[in-house]
């Protein structure tokens, strides 16, 4: 099997919401997403989705995915898309960096690799633990009294793990923690998720300020350096996202006991077989894993459901339906949430078919 064609599509994704705000400002009104596929002589096609959540995320914007597409798919015609091993190395060496370029390529490649052997990517990935995946939802940052009111509201649909954008004012965030906790179940987690946003001490101030409260405190600060420090001052349940890009930060986080949960995005860290690395070092570690991406659609969300359904069920923390944010829908056959929940397909590949009329026209091509 050879790769003949590399094309990308570019499909905006507007908010039911209208909006998704969190730390410092940042907010994004549409997503810019690219549709990546990679065809073979065979006549197989497979396909990715890569989506930053703006410019001003991580390290990635969406007009980048299309122009790194151009430079790294001249060196990956003629490779064999099943032999996932070779193309990341070819991927590695033709294109230092750039993680998140390289993750609709590789996404697209385990399609073809479940097209081509008849089995879906969960399979491939170690199998399926459980009958489905647990879900959070993300609450945009707003005024303290509409994001408790959207939590009781997403709640009601049957989630069962929130996750706060804080990160803004300190005394602002600690009243949303306080609003939000107040109407859940005791069961039911908080994570409050900064987003890199605060200064070290207002970090710390928050954390003492709701000590008294079940909430998981994700990436307070901007430095893995600042997290630690309060990590080391907080008995909350801690996550580390930004700052794990990769199997070094993984490890050195793993050394310094700097987290309790691992947020894993698959294009942070280059697409689902580095994700997939990733995820088996934490099961074999013991580190919990949310399990999801930057952002993206149901090309997105199938990619997310395959890696999570194949992880264990006790180092599962939750993933993201990202398909049930936007008002577009544009594969059919991606998991469609119930009750808080999502399963992967048992379709070959990721078990999705582009919606052609949604993606619009081919804006790059390589042959
Ligand atoms: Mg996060």
């Amino acid at each position: 099997m050879k790769i003949t064609r590399i094309s990308a599509h570019r499909v905006e994704l507007p908010l039911i919401e209208g909006a998704y705000h969190w730390s410092g400002g940042k907010s994004v009104n549409v997503f810019d997403s690219t549709i990546v596929a990679v065809e073979t002589a065979e006549g197989l096609v497979g396909y990715g989705e890569v989506c930053p959540l703006g410019p001003f995320y991580l390290p990635a914007y969406a007009e980048g995915v299309r122009a790194g597409l151009r430079e790294l798919g001249p060196h990956l015609i003629r490779l064999d898309p099943r032999e996932l091993g070779v193309l990341n190395q070819r991927m590695d060496a033709a294109l230092k960096g750039h993680p998140y370029v390289k993750s609709g390529i590789d996404i697209a490649c385990w399609d073809l690799l479940g097209k081509a052997s008849g089995l879906p990517v969960c399979m491939l990935m170690g199998g399926r633990f459980g009958e489905s995946v647990r879900l959070y939802r993300a609450i945009s940052q707003i005024a303290p009294d509409a994001m408790a009111e959207n939590v009781a509201s997403y709640r009601d649909q049957g989630y069962t793990r929130f996750q706060l954008k804080v990160g803004g004012d300190p005394d602002t965030d600690i009243q949303r923690i306080r609003a939000a906790r107040d109407v859940l179940r005791p069961s039911d987690r908080l994570v409050a998720d900064a987003n890199t946003g605060w200064t070290q001490h207002e970090a710390q101030r928050v954390v003492r300020a709701v000590a008294d409260l079940d909430v998981y405190i994700e990436q307070p600060c901007l430095t893995y350096e600042e997290c630690l420090a309060v990590r080391r001052n907080t008995t909350h349940p801690f996550i580390l996202d930004e700052n794990i890009d990769g199997l070094e930060m993984l490890f050195r986080a793993k050394a310094d006991l700097a987290m309790d949960v691992v947020n894993l995005k698959i294009s942070k860290l280059g697409g689902l077989t580095k994700a997939r690395q990733a995820r088996d070092v934490c099961a074999s570690m013991g580190i919990a894993m949310t399990i999801e991406d930057s952002w993206g659609g149901d090309i997105t969300t199938a990619a997310i459901a395959h890696l999570a359904h194949s992880t264990p069920e006790t180092l599962r923390f939750t993933s993201t339906d990202f398909n049930s944010y936007v008002t577009v829908c544009n594969a059919d056959g991606a998991p469609k949430r119930e009750h808080g929940f999502m399963k992967a397909s048992d379709a070959p590949g990721l078990g999705i078919t582009p919606h052609f009329d949604v993606i619009g026209p081919v804006v790059l091509e390589v042959l």
